[in-house]
């Protein structure tokens, strides 16, 4: 299940100024980024809210709050562990970075999106069967829809 996050319309002021994803990952380690994963993954629904000096993510039961104080951000959580301990740190982190992704205001460091061929190879029989059919009145129209819908998949890079 995809994971709904509720966000700001727009972008945060300081993002900018907002490390990389591989900065943040730096500072947790491995057992911490897991955990975070974890976390989110057994969400179907989170809420990030950010304002100029405030950052802050609603998970699970857990209330994520990043204070920005002359340049540096302070990190307190319900959970009550220790900044690089608290998973959710990393998880509100993991959050921000999809939204930004997902509405461009942050180039991912890859392109995940990989072009999906065995779709297009699966369709392309169906397309040249359809010459074949005898029924004048539903296939030019089912052909010219599967083409639109060829175009479709292929335009997408
Ligand atoms: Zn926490």
């Amino acid at each position: 299940m995809p994971i709904t996050i509720s966000h700001p319309q727009k972008p945060p002021s300081w993002l900018p100024e907002w490390p990389t994803q591989a900065q943040v990952q730096e500072q947790y380690t491995l057992i911490i980024r897991n955990m975070a994963a974890n976390l989110i993954a057994s969400e179907s629904k989170v809420r990030l809210f950010w304002n100029d000096t405030t950052l802050s993510a609603t998970i699970g039961v857990h209330n994520n709050i990043w204070k920005l104080k002359e340049g540096i951000w302070d990190r307190t959580c319900s959970c009550k562990a220790p900044q690089h301990l608290c998973p959710h740190n990393y998880a509100t982190c993991l959050l921000l970075f999809r939204v930004c992704y997902d509405q461009g205001w942050i180039t991912p460091p890859s392109q995940r999106r990989q072009p999906k061929p065995q779709q297009t190879q699966t369709r392309r029989p169906v397309q040249q069967n359809i010459p074949f059919n005898i029924n004048q009145d539903t296939s030019p129209g089912t052909v010219q829809k599967i083409e639109a819908e060829i175009d479709a998949k292929y335009s997408v890079t």
